[in-house]
């Protein structure tokens, strides 16, 4: 909590910044991990939590967006293989190669040979950087993944891509760490609320969400990384641009995990569009739909949740089919797809492409980012750095790497040292991978100091909130440098221990109150109930923060169910051709 007061203080003082960003999803935080690391003074803020919208509820995947070659976008097909190749590269123990396995079923509108050639083409726009591709029969699909029902299946191909180790949250809360270590001053739970252009300088309104303090602070030039609320701040600023947004919902589901196998099962739903069952430690994330809604903070309806039962449950052959008991936590967002304002309507619509758009006034220091995906992220943070530079601010170390894993040298440090004084006897029975392999993916160099808190105190290295893996060191550096401001920031954001346990057993678990202390002191009682009164369960599932009360079973929130509505776009529009 002092991280976070000290740079409210800071962006209060009245110095000038050369940047502000406001948005701290993953484009607002690349930008200012590039910023600030070529040597930009930068300012970020963020009204809710880092990553607290859109960023926090993708599909976790890092992939070239092999669907979109049905609609022919080739050129993003290959743009988006290559940034996921280089955030292999750079984050190794992170983004990794993940294999797809996917089940045709009888009538697809495409023959499985076809789309096994087209896997071959993917590999090749991908600089044959991953696994080649697989072509395994119905009879090895049934002996190596058994839950898969291949009765009405007419065939089977794998590919690779890449996925989240941990999760989107984590990811970019990692770059706006990133971004501070370079001196960037950023804070959360602080709402940009007024700008205005007086002289060379932006006047920007803010107020702290948390004590209601309002200030105005002072930039150059300014960057609206505000993802589903971009327009809302362009509106706000006055600001005319080429682009806007249509929003798309998207909802997942996580149960207990339904395979062994550390694969993605893809499969094509009754509308035809790909949906997957993601691995996600000991569970699995099932997902996603695709609907079209005007409301940036659109909720998860029962006929979303149906949907997604109704299509894994027919594609799996369970013992017992998956019902609304077995789901664990549910992830509820809209993606913002960048249109261009002059081509208008449904026409929009047709030609939206998965690449994100980025607007500038150059005279007035002024940049809006549209679109995009997480996969896309280093591209973003490089071109906001050259359009910074060409509004005259001086980047003063052009040539800085801001991204990637600390150099080997720092990693063979962390597991020698590690090593010695045997870190992975700590390693929880039941834990999903070495305590030391986990250390290092979550905080990489800064993974050194929590070996210093266990060798001061072994009991460091036991896990904190049962059923999680997370263990007390780790929380005691979290509440230093993680600006965990309310619990949910913690749970469900620097961690994911929401998304995989059930709130009952998070709620009963003994060491919860402690981490509140270790993260709130004295506010601790009052966050855990802020907690659990912000996150009622309903039906036995605790709803994602933003995505609205599950409704009770049965429940539909318009006689024209979001999915008839969405298969009607996709007729009009080619939705379907809006998969993520
Ligand atoms: C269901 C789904 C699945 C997806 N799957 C994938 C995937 O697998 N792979 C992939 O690459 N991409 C995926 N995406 C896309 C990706 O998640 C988004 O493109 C990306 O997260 C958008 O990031 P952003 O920073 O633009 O927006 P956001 O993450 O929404 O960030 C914008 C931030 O701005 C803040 N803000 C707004 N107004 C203000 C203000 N006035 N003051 C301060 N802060 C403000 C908001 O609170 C918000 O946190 C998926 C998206 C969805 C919805």
């Amino acid at each position: 909590m002092q991280l976070r007061q000290s740079n409210i203080d800071r962006l209060a003082d009245g110095a000038v910044y050369d940047t502000l960003i406001i948005g701290g999803g993953i484009n607002g935080a690349v930008c200012a991990a590039a910023l600030a690391g070529r040597g930009v003074k930068v300012g970020l803020v963020e009204q809710g939590d880092f990553a607290g919208m859109t960023s926090m509820w993708s599909s976790n995947l890092i992939w070239g967006g092999i669907k979109y070659m049905e609609s022919r976008d080739f050129k993003l097909v290959r743009e988006l293989c290559v940034s996921r190749n280089h955030l292999i590269k750079h984050y190794p123990s992170t983004v990794q190669e993940i294999r797809f396995l996917t089940t045709i079923t009888k009538g697809f509108r495409w023959n499985p040979l076809m789309l096994w050639a087209g896997t071959w083409i993917y590999w090749l726009f991908g600089n044959c950087f991953t696994r080649v591709p697989r072509l395994p029969s119905l009879g090895t699909i049934n002996r190596e993944e058994p839950v898969i029902n291949t009765k009405s299946a007419t065939g089977c191909f794998e590919y690779s891509d890449a996925f989240l180790h941990d999760n989107d949250a984590r990811f970019v809360w990692n770059f706006v760490r990133t971004a501070m270590n370079s001196g960037c001053v950023a804070a959360n739970y602080v709402e940009a609320t007024g700008f205005e252009r007086q002289g060379k300088l932006w006047h920007v309104g803010l107020r702290d969400v948390m004590s209601g303090r309002e200030w105005t602070v002072k930039a150059k030039t300014l960057v609206n990384a505000c993802g589903p609320l971009a327009d809302r701040t362009n509106a706000l600023a006055h600001k005319k641009t080429e682009h806007s947004h249509v929003l798309s919902k998207g909802i997942h589901l996580i149960v207990d995990r339904i395979t062994p196998n550390k694969r993605v099962l893809a499969f094509f739903d009754e509308d035809g569009r790909l949906f997957f069952a993601i691995p996600m430690g000991t569970r699995t994330c099932i997902g996603t739909t695709d609907t079209r809604t005007e409301d940036p903070h659109a909720a998860i309806t029962d006929d979303d949740v149906k949907f997604v039962l109704d299509n894994i449950n027919a594609r799996l052959s369970l013992d017992k089919p998956l019902d609304r008991d077995d789901i664990i936590a549910t992830r509820c967002g809209v993606r913002p797809l960048a249109v261009q304002n002059t081509s208008g309507g449904d026409r929009d619509f047709l030609q939206l492409s998965r690449k994100h758009e980025i607007d500038s006034d150059i005279d007035q220091g002024f940049i809006s980012i549209f679109g995009g995906k997480l996969t896309d992220c280093i591209n973003v943070g490089e071109e906001i750095v050259d359009l910074v530079k060409t509004m005259g601010i001086d980047i003063r170390f052009p040539d800085y790497r801001w991204y990637g894993e600390p150099v080997d040298a720092v990693r063979d440090e962390f597991f020698h040292q590690a090593r010695l004084m045997k870190l992975d006897d700590y390693t929880d029975a039941s834990a999903s991978e070495p305590l030391s392999t986990r250390l290092w993916r979550r905080y990489a160099a800064h993974a050194i100091g929590i070996l210093e808190y266990i060798r001061e105190d072994p009991r460091q290295a036991e896990i904190l909130i049962e059923g999680t893996e997370y263990i007390r060191a780790e929380v005691r550096q979290a509440a230093r440098r993680e600006m965990i401001t309310k619990l949910e920031d913690f749970l469900r954001r620097r961690s994911k221990i929401s998304l995989v346990s059930r709130q009952e057993t998070i709620r009963q678990s003994a060491g919860l109150m402690e981490a509140c202390e270790l993260l709130f002191g004295e506010d601790a009682r009052m966050r855990f109930d802020e907690y659990f009164r912000d996150h009622p369960v309903t039906n036995g599932i605790a709803r994602d923060p933003g995505a609205g009360p599950l409704p009770a079973d049965g429940a539909t929130n318009d006689p024209a169910t979001e999915h008839e509505k969405a298969s009607k776009d996709q007729k009009e529009g080619d939705f379907e051709t809006l998969n993520w």
